[in-house]
């Protein structure tokens, strides 16, 4: 099969390389869909030459592995880019990504999704129903983490949210605090995304060097910002979060920043 494979930082190769067998317990999915994600640039500068990106992706069953059942071969399916136990207090919670022995895929432990099959466990499968195409189930993943961001939170109707920065998970927190009746402010310095962001329901966008996104939040609900989802990732971003947030106000970190950074909690602006 075809593969793009990590040749060295920031150089992906595209190769002819075996095709899986899906071991014991597993799925084959034949990838029909798979998305670039931001943490993905950065990690091409760190993962090791040989690996296999790709954790955002959506497919077909291929093949089952031996003592699977359940799935037929065929079947669109997403799946979770991990692989668990399965036996442990956490993998029998349904909260495989707390395994011990939890493997990434398409982080560098297992091969992921640039590549024309990727090897997964069912248990982190879900079918994707026949309204949705392969292309936006791809989003499935980027979805849920933003999902799991807004629960963390909590966000309810009402909520004042600001959501710092308009990349994709900056618009798929939008999407899910839109979803809860919240009032949304998106900080986001590209004129572009930012009209996503309104697009998508924000209830106004701010420039982060113009203009104090937490002022305008207040300005629209009458309440600084009870939720701030840092959603960039990048250094200082964490600490313009903080500096944004109302008093007992929460800050949820989506961003996934791979350098030092720091931060000044009690004080931040
Ligand atoms: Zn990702
Ligand atoms: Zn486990």
């Amino acid at each position: 099969m075809r593969a793009a494979v990590l040749r060295e930082a920031g150089r992906l190769v595209v190769e002819e390389v075996p095709r899986p067998e899906p071991e014991p317990g597993e799925l084959l999915v034949r990838v029909r869909d798979c998305g670039i994600c931001g943490s993905d640039l950065h990690a091409a500068h760190t993962l090791s030459p040989g690996t296999v990106m790709g954790h955002e992706f959506a497919g077909e069953v291929a093949a089952l592995g031996p003592g699977v059942s359940g799935w037929r071969v065929g079947e669109p399916v997403v799946a979770l880019p991990y692989m668990s136990c399965g036996g442990c207090v956490a993998c029998r919670a349904g909260d495989g990504i707390r395994c011990a022995a939890v493997r990434s895929i398409g982080l560098g432990e297992l091969p992921g999704a640039y590549a024309e099959y990727v090897r997964v466990q069912p248990a982190s499968c879900l079918r994707i129903p026949e309204r949705v195409g392969f292309r936006a189930a791809a989003l499935v993943e980027p979805l849920a983490v933003a999902l799991h961001g807004v629960r963390m939170a909590p966000v309810k109707a009402g909520t004042s949210c600001l959501v710092v920065g308009a990349g994709p998970i900056g618009l798929t927190t939008l999407l899910w605090c839109r979803d809860a009746g919240a009032a949304v402010v998106v900080s986001e310095p590209a004129e572009g995304r930012a009209a996503l962001a309104r697009r998508l329901g924000a209830a106004a966008t701010v420039h982060p060097g113009r203009e104090h996104a937490g002022s305008r939040l207040q300005a629209l609900t009458g309440r600084d910002p009870e939720v701030v989802f840092e959603c960039v990732g990048v250094r200082g971003t964490l600490n313009d979060a903080l500096a944004q947030a109302g008093v007992r106000a929460t800050v949820v970190v989506l961003g996934v920043c791979l350098g030092r950074t720091r931060s000044s909690p009690a004080w931040p602006s």
